[in-house]
């Protein structure tokens, strides 16, 4: 049973350190992890790395239950370990999103990541895994790989107007989707007047 430990904050100077590779998955990395997935679970994160929790070790975990997560192209995730993961970009496509992390309470911000990657890494019992994935978890992993590289999202968000806290995002993006979701709803309400209109034209020409 692993440990809930204190979530690292931006301006501790251990994220904005490059983690080291681990060589063997012993009884102390395996403490690690276990200590990674009690503390995401606490925490209600999508994914979290050794750095956060204050190790200076390539090991992320992700985790996603989609009746839980509040972006827009969620996926279900199952526990994930990724020891010493390195990915790679299959095609040029970007997309931009916002993004929020454990180590910066409240503020999200946009950032343009690779719709689709590979991603390589071992998992908890040192086998070597490749996958190829593409949007919401792909976003999930770059970001989780770039704090092993002590980096942080808030150093990618590339337009100065691409902050936001979360209570703004949701009024606004929320805002947002409701007024496109009532359009569209107009849109075929006015569809089914317009054929029953024509429907019963008809009926009346025979
Ligand atoms: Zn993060």
């Amino acid at each position: 049973m692993g440990k809930i430990i204190q979530i690292r904050k931006i301006g501790d100077p251990l994220l904005n350190q490059k983690s080291r590779t681990v060589e063997n998955i012993g009884k102390e990395e395996r403490e690690i992890i276990e200590d990674l997935i009690e503390t995401l679970n606490y925490s209600g994160g999508y994914g979290i790395a050794a750095p956060q929790i204050g190790i200076s070790q390539r090991i992320i975990v992700i985790q996603v239950k989609q009746e839980k997560c509040h972006y827009k192209d969620c996926e279900e995730i199952p526990t994930t370990i990724l020891i010493n993961p390195h990915w790679s970009n299959i095609g040029e496509e970007q997309t931009v999103e916002y993004e929020g992390c454990l180590s910066v309470p409240e503020i999200r911000g946009k950032v343009k990541r690779y719709k689709t990657i590979q991603v390589t890494y071992q998992n908890e019992k040192g086998e070597k895994i490749q996958k190829i994935k593409s949007g919401f978890s792909a976003r999930l992993i770059q970001h989780e790989i770039d704090h092993l590289e002590g980096i942080t999202f808030l150093e990618k968000v590339e337009s100065p107007h691409g902050f936001a806290t979360r209570d703004m995002l949701e009024k606004y993006e929320l805002r947002k989707k409701a007024k496109s979701e009532f359009i569209v709803n107009i849109h075929s309400l006015l569809k089914r007047v317009s054929f029953l209109c024509d429907s019963t034209r008809i009926k009346f020409e025979w």
